[in-house]
């Protein structure tokens, strides 16, 4: 089956095992897996899903995932981006405290501003906003978009054809073991 391509790489890379993972959000939603279209690996009209969506009601708080320390906060969809179709939401990335590896919460309003600041495994870094100017299939204007790579450098755009872009990590596992 063609998804198992995809499937078959969700444990190509490794957590260290010191680090912990607790859950991005509380009431935790479903985790998408495919063929499911908010999952990693799906395939879109015009890209593939590059993490995973966690549909939710807006202005859910976000909680960090693991230790780490914000690296950037940017803009993220919306008019900035050419997407007028979308409400404008920014994004944060925290990298773990050895730079193994980088936890993007894309989807949100960010509840810190600063670069540089240190975060705690369950820390609240930010709200989720309305993407959506209408609720999707699965009835919700907002969802935290979750990526996982491994640094900052890491372009994470994944064209349909293309294999998974190097550096880009699948967090699905992850998320997954903690809900266990
Ligand atoms: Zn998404």
């Amino acid at each position: 089956m063609f998804w198992s391509r995809f499937v078959s790489e969700r444990r190509n890379w490794e957590m260290p095992d010191e680090v912990c993972v607790t859950l991005p959000l509380e009431p935790m939603p479903k985790v998408p897996v495919l063929p499911e279209p908010g999952a990693f690996g799906a395939i879109r009209k015009r890209y593939v899903h590059n993490g995973v969506d966690l549909y939710c009601d807006e202005g859910t708080p976000v909680h960090a995932v693991t230790d780490g320390v914000i690296v950037g906060i940017r803009f993220y969809t919306g008019f900035w981006d050419g997407s007028p179709w979308w409400n404008s939401t920014k994004v944060i990335y925290i990298a773990s405290p050895n730079n193994e590896f980088v936890w993007c919460y894309g989807e949100i309003d960010p509840y810190s501003e600063h670069i540089g600041d240190h975060v705690e495994a369950g820390e609240l870094i930010g709200y989720v906003v309305p993407v959506l100017k209408q609720p999707g299939p699965h009835g919700h204007t907002s969802m935290l978009h979750l990526v996982l790579k491994r640094n900052m450098k890491v372009n994470t755009t994944w064209s349909p054809g293309q294999s998974q872009p190097k550096g880009l990590l699948n967090p699905t596992s992850y998320l997954l073991d903690v809900i266990k």
